[in-house]
Parts: C-alpha cells; sequence; structure tokens
C-alpha cells in the first residue's frame, strides 16, 4: 500500500483529537456530507434534484416529480426538497438553467452540462464565501478547504480536451450569463479561460461520481457528482484498504481490512473490477499513474492470470508464469505445452476484451454469441478463477439480461463470482452487487440450500457496510429465514 497520487497533501490531515489511530475491517474512516453537488443532466426528468432520489412511475408511466415553476427544468420529489434547494443555491441558478433549457442547450454535447451545473453551484459557494466544510459535514472534520483541491491546470492545460472546453464550452457558457445576468452579479463575467479551467481540473481530479441506493438485487448507476472536502484527501490505489459507499448524497468511508493510522487509507478511484489498461485510462484522467500491487507486481498478476493443470479432474490454479513450468502440486503433472497454449489465448483474449471496451458494442443475439464462444474457448484453458475469464462472464450478463435471458445470466454470474471472490476484497461494490443478484435469482433458479448461502454471505458483507437495521439487511435476513422454512419445511416431508 505504496501508492501515493498528487492528488493531496498528508499535511492537510491534522491529527484530529477524536480520530482514532487503528481501523478494523467494517469501522467508518469518515462521513461527508458534499461541499458542492449536483444531478447528472440525464436524471434531471427522473430524480429529485435536491435528494436525488428516482420518482416512482404513475399509472401511466410518467414520473410524478414536482416541476421548478421558474426553469421548469428541476424537479423535486417534495415541497421540503424544493424549498430547501431554492434557498440554498437554485434560486441563483435557476435563470440559467432555464435560459439553457429554452436554447436547448444541455442537448449539445460540447456544452457540457454537468460541469455547468457544478460549476454553478461551486460558483455560489465562493461567493458566499464558503470555502469550507460547515459544523459537522465531515466526520471527522478536517481543516481542507475549496483552495487545498489540485487543479493540476497546467498538465490539462494543452489536452484536447481543454482546447475544446477554451474554444467552444466556455464562450457558449460566457454568453449565457451576459444574457441572464448583464450585471455580472452572480457569475463572475470576466472570469478569465485560466480560472474556468483551474476550477475544471479541481472538478476532474476531485469529484467523487454519486451512487444511486444500493439496493439488493438492483444494479446502481452513476446519479451525480460531488465535491468532498475531508475524503479528497485520501489517495488513490485499486489494491485499497477501505471502500466508499453513499448514504443519499453522504460519502461514507470504511476500512475493509485493518489499518493502522489515517495517513495509511487508500480508497479507489477506478473499479477494481476492470482491466490494468483499463484502469490506467481512467487514472489518467486524474493526472496519475497507479503503482499498487494490483498493477505492477508480475507475481501478483501471474496469479490473476492463473491457468488450467493438463490432468482431468485436476483443480490446480497455475501461475501463468515459469512458476506455472513446475510440476503440479496436485497432480505432478508439468503443464509446460499447457502454459505456451495460456499465453497465447490470454493474450488474444485480452486485446478482445480492450477492443470491446473501447467499442461498446450495441447488445445484440450476434454480440452475445460472439462472447460467449471467447469465453467458451477461454474456459478450455484458463483457470475458473482467471480474473481476465471473470471480466468476460461480466461483460456477458448485462446482455444476456437484455436479452431476457435471466437464467443464463444467473449462470454466467455464478462464473463471474469465481474471480472475483479470489481477486477482489470482499466489500468490493461490484462483488457485493452480484451477490446481493445471486441471492434474489437463486430463489428461482437453484436449489434452496443455494440459497441460503447466498442471501448470508451477502448479508454479513451488507450488515457491516449499511449497518444492521438498513433496508438492505432487513430484506437479506428475511431472505435467509424464507430459505430455512423453506428448506425446514422440505425436510419434514
Ligand atoms: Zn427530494
Ligand atoms: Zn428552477
Ligand atoms: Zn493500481
Ligand atoms: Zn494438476
Amino acid at each position: 500500500m505504496t501508492t501515493k497520487s498528487g492528488g493531496s497533501t498528508s499535511a492537510d490531515l491534522q491529527p484530529v483529537p477524536e480520530c482514532p489511530l487503528k481501523y478494523a475491517a467494517g469501522d467508518v474512516i469518515m462521513r461527508s456530507r458534499p461541499w458542492v453537488y449536483s444531478l447528472k443532466v440525464k436524471h434531471i426528468l427522473t430524480h429529485c434534484y435536491r435528494c436525488m432520489e428516482k420518482f416512482p412511475l404513475d399509472m401511466k408511466g410518467n414520473t410524478k416529480g414536482r416541476k421548478c415553476g421558474g426553469c421548469a427544468c428541476a424537479r423535486y420529489c417534495s415541497r421540503k426538497c424544493q424549498n430547501a434547494d431554492w434557498k440554498d443555491r437554485h434560486k441563483l441558478e435557476c435563470p440559467v438553467m432555464k435560459r439553457a433549457t429554452r436554447d436547448r442547450l444541455f442537448d449539445s454535447k460540447s456544452f457540457h452540462g454537468d460541469l455547468l451545473l457544478m460549476y454553478i453551484k461551486i460558483q455560489i459557494k465562493l461567493m458566499k464565501g464558503e470555502l469550507e466544510d460547515g459544523p459537522g459535514d465531515c466526520v471527522p472534520p478536517t481543516n481542507r478547504t475549496f483552495l487545498h483541491l489540485l487543479s493540476h491546470r497546467e498538465k490539462i492545460s494543452e489536452t484536447e480536451e481543454a482546447i475544446q472546453l477554451r474554444t467552444e464550452t466556455f464562450p457558449q457558457w460566457r454568453s449565457l450569463f451576459e444574457v441572464v445576468d448583464p450585471a455580472g452579479q452572480t457569475f463572475r463575467k470576466n472570469d478569465g479561460d485560466e480560472f474556468l479551467l483551474e476550477i475544471f481540473g479541481k472538478f476532474r481530479i476531485n469529484s467523487f461520481g454519486i451512487m444511486s441506493p444500493f439496493k439488493v438485487g438492483h444494479s446502481q448507476y452513476q446519479v451525480g457528482y460531488g465535491i468532498y472536502l475531508g475524503p479528497s484527501v485520501f489517495d488513490h490505489s485499486c489494491d485499497a484498504n477501505a471502500t466508499q459507499f453513499f448514504d443519499r448524497t453522504a460519502l461514507v468511508i470504511r476500512a475493509n481490512r485493518n489499518i493502522s493510522t489515517l495517513h495509511d487509507v487508500r480508497i479507489s478511484y477506478v473499479s477494481a473490477w476492470d482491466s490494468i489498461i483499463q484502469r490506467q485510462a481512467v487514472l489518467e484522467k486524474y493526472c496519475f499513474q497507479c503503482t499498487c500491487a494490483l498493477c505492477q507486481d508480475e507475481e501478483i498478476i501471474a496469479e490473476q492470470s492463473a491457468f488450467k493443470c493438463g490432468t482431468d479432474n485436476c483443480s490446480m490454479a497455475l501461475p501463468l508464469n515459469d512458476r506455472g513450468r513446475l510440476p503440479c502440486e496436485q497432480c505432478g503433472r508439468i503443464n509446460d505445452s499447457e502454459l505456451q497454449v495460456a499465453i497465447a489465448v490470454t493474450k488474444a483474449l485480452r486485446e478482445e476484451y480492450e477492443r470491446l471496451r473501447r467499442e461498446q458494442p450495441a447488445t445484440s443475439f450476434k454480440y452475445l454469441e460472439y462472447l460467449q464462444q471467447l469465453s467458451g474457448l477461454a474456459e478450455k484453458f484458463l483457470h475458473p478463477t482467471n480474473f481476465l475469464l471473470g471480466l468476460f462472464y461480466s461483460l456477458t450478463a448485462p446482455v444476456l439480461l437484455k436479452l431476457k435471458m435471466k437464467e443464463e445470466a444467473f449462470k454466467c454470474v455464478c462464473k463471474a463470482v469465481l474471480p472475483m471472490r479470489s481477486h477482489l476484497n470482499k466489500y468490493d461494490p461490484a462483488l457485493l452487487s452480484y451477490l446481493t443478484h445471486l441471492a434474489v435469482w437463486s430463489l428461482e433458479f437453484a436449489p434452496l440450500n443455494q440459497v441460503d448461502y447466498y442471501a448470508n454471505e451477502c448479508l454479513t458483507q451488507v450488515e457491516q457496510l449499511c449497518g444492521h437495521d438498513h433496508p438492505n439487511s432487513k430484506e437479506l435476513r428475511k431472505l435467509a429465514e424464507h430459505c430455512q422454512i423453506a428448506t425446514d419445511m422440505v425436510h419434514s416431508l
């Protein structure tokens, strides 16, 4: 755990008296409300602009949000959310949103609507002089202010993205502000490109994607963005020892293993359940190259790329390097030729994986057939705990679901979970999401004892992460109890 990003300085984390020095797995390390946050533009019609809850659908399948009378754009779940938002921030941004909606600017990609909504909220905070967290916003409190956040402006200044921002996006924003706020009372019209790029850099490097609530049997998606001053101090490692979790808009960071000091806490800015190339590509946006063991340690990478022993029924996982040539510990076979084949298969599969992630083909039976062909071939040579093989199952499962092949998806996720269990920490959000899906689906597709097994496996993890009283824990407990009753009934017949 030696990875450091340039994103923060540990001097910002002054020892806080009530802050414990040691954390056990499951302990809350920090709980923070966002300094600013915003809903993603694409969710504005379906989610509350304040609390980001999804609106329920009415009988006709329409959503039931309360529309803001000013911009007719922001929608709220309740009067309470609407009033709070108006007072706090929306009053000032409403005219901008009104004009942008009228001129259909949010539809244009070069307009960067999500960035604009965050920018406006940051401006409002700066205007009010609120540079730091309010009392109780972050527990334990830190002395971080918005000014502490790094932007890496010099590094990003010459990127294609920055050039596009300067030539297209910022001029569009300025003319919009000019129209809605000619006196420049809210928006500092004279802010130059450098200032806007500085804000953009801070947003890019420090913002967290706020995820939809974690619910048993549902997939999570990003609902918005938030800047959290306290948590922004934690550096990245793909092999993180702490897991971030959202409780509505609040960010909760918990230890996923024992940690000796606050300074050793690492969170992952990327999903650990992806290839090294994909993870590095995302981290590049943070101007950061990861040197964690999962990215750099060749022995670990060889173990993650395990191949099968050539003896029928031998379950040995052999590392994909010279150690794989040693006599199999289980059966004594020397797997020279198997290693050669596994190296070739891995290379071909990896290239295909990267291509598919880049191109993101649309869901179709043809695409499904192709994915199944690839994983079918790989299954012959690679071990069931192979990371790359697992990533292929992860690509396949959502395609099966979209094509309404739920039972096949269940089997596919069962296979994906094996490598996830082997290589991810047990609180990994991707693993947890899959486990809760399995717990629910296994009711339909698996023997009862398997349901019980999945339900209990994720129950212990969810209880640690969300607490015993959380609806997810209650739901999983109920599921496990139902299975128990059903199993008892079967046995008593
Ligand atoms: Zn609300
Ligand atoms: Zn409005
Ligand atoms: Zn890494
Ligand atoms: Zn063997």
